[in-house]
Order: structure tokens, then sequence, then C-alpha cells
């Protein structure tokens, strides 16, 4: 386990997925039933720009950087930095937060994160840094086993997002098997995956291979700033939801544009959502 996502925190990728999550967190909000929110792969909660680390790559500055200084932001994005800014009292951007973060500030009194993290260290800062949460629960565990030890929930809605650091060269192709297992157990929870793009050829064959697993509806949403045929960079990235929530397709629809102006490289790469 090499990955460490203090080197990658509030890049552009993680601004696609962590505002693509508080829209399917939203959702859930619409009803008054309590919700579960699973995260398999959950990192530390809160990252440092200023350590040596973020400092090395400074990833965020092509990414949650270019939005937290951007005018007139829609609606989504406008909730994407109060979270932000919540952890940022003094208004500079030094604080990023992590997905657990994110899902935290819009939970309610009886809704519920599980959250698994594998790697020693990040899972000790992880727990620490949710200590006083009641609702969050966090396990020193590998993700992929929480989806059997913790599904289906009892509150039996909720949300799953698995946001591996791919070290592994077939963890994405493995991904659809593992799904459509998962599913078998809990078919009518909402699975979020993120995964990068830098190779079309190998996205369009893990589509195939989810379409051929699984029956259930699916929407696959991507944010390239790069063009496609840059080979060996981090091109894009996307995220593909199982059982989408309603409307989903339209509120990333409505903020998609404005993220790949704001985010692209001299208007390159592409959106999609479908
Ligand atoms: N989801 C986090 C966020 O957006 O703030 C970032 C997660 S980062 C991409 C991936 C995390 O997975 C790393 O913290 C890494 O230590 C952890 N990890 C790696 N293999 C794992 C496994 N098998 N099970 C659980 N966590 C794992």
């Amino acid at each position: 386990m090499n990955y460490r996502h203090t080197y990658h925190a509030g890049s552009f990728t993680d601004a696609f997925k962590h505002i693509a999550l508080i829209a399917l967190i939203q959702s859930l909000l619409h009803k008054d039933t309590p919700f579960c929110y699973l995260e398999t792969h959950a990192g530390i909660g809160s990252y440092d720009l200023l350590s040596v680390t973020a400092q090395k790559t400074k990833e965020f500055e092509m990414g949650v950087k270019k939005i937290f200084t951007a005018t007139n932001p829609p609606a989504l994005i406008q909730d994407y930095l109060s979270c932000i800014k919540k952890l940022n009292p003094d208004e500079a951007l030094r604080h990023y937060p992590g997905s657990p973060y994110f899902a935290q500030h819009f939970m309610r009194p009886d809704d519920r994160a599980v959250l698994s993290e594998l790697h020693p260290d990040d899972a000790h800062t992880l727990k620490r840094f949710f200590a006083r949460d009641k609702q969050i629960s966090v396990h020193a565990q590998d993700g992929y086993q929480s989806l059997v030890a913790f599904l289906p929930p009892k509150e039996r809605r909720g949300l799953v997002l698995i946001d591996p650091p791919y070290e592994k060269p077939d963890e994405l192709m493995s991904l659809p098997r593992i799904l459509a297992q998962t599913i078998k157990r809990w078919d009518t929870g909402i699975y979020a995956v993120w995964f990068p793009i830098k190779n079309r050829l190998q996205i369009d064959r893990f589509y195939r291979e989810l379409k051929t697993k699984i029956s259930r509806p699916m929407l696959f949403s991507e944010l390239c700033i790069y063009p496609e045929d840059v080979a060996q960079q981090l091109n894009g990235c996307g995220m593909v939801i199982i059982n989408p929530p309603w409307q989903l397709d339209l509120r990333l629809k409505e903020i998609l544009p404005w993220l790949w102006k704001t985010l692209s490289v001299d208007k390159q790469g592409h959106f999609r959502v479908e």
C-alpha cells in the first residue's frame, strides 16, 4: 500500500468526486427516513494543503483552488464551497475536506456513516478525526470486505462510495464482478464508483463489463481536463452510479459545463453524463 491521498487532496478529480457526492447525499435528504453512508476507501477526513506532500505535487492548484477563486459558481458548487469554508473559518484555503467530511456535513441526527480505511496510519488519523461523532464508525479493514460485513444496512436506504487507489493493475476490471455480488445482497442501494481515465479502451471495456454483469439502472459521468490521447497521464476521471437518484443526471448536466470550463486546461478534454 504505497498510495497516500495527501499528495492528491483537492485535485480536479477530488473536486469532481466530491461535488457528485454532495449531489448524491442531497438526494437522500428528500425523504425523512434515515440513510446509511458506507465508504470503502475513506482516507483521513481532512488534508492540510500546506503539508510537504500536498506542496510537492500542488495538485490542489488545478482543482479546488480554481473553484475557490471562481466568481458566481452554481448552487451545487456553492454547497461544495460552504463545506470547505467550514473547515477554513479564517477564509484562506488551507484544509481540504475528505469525502467523509462532505458526507458528515449533510447528515441529520438519525443518519449514519460507516467508514473503512486499510492503511493503519490513515485509519488511526480518521478515527481521531471523527472521535466525537457517535453517528460515524471507522473500521481499519479492507473496503471490499466491508461491503460483505455491513450491507445491507438496517436503514435499507443509503449510498456506498467506492473510491480505491487503483494500485493493482486489475482493480478496475474486478469491480463489475464485486458490484454484481454486492448488489445481490442489497439491490436498492445507491453505489457510486470513482475511477481514473487514462486509457479510453480500458474505460469502454469497464463500461461493457458493468452493463453485462449488472441489470440495475446506471449513470455514467466523466470529466476530462486533457484530451484522451495523451498517454500515461491522468486525463480525467469518471463516476458510475448504480441506482442513480431521480434527476441526478439533470443536476450533473447542469454543473458539468461550468466545472469543465473552470478546470479544463486550455478548454481541452470533455464532460459527459449518460
Ligand atoms: N475517499 C477519500 C476522499 O475522497 O477523501 C480518498 C480515498 S483515497 C483515493 C484511497 C484510500 O484507500 C487511501 O487512503 C488508501 O490508504 C485506502 N486503501 C487502499 N487500499 C484499501 C483497501 N483495500 N481497503 C480500504 N482502504 C484502502
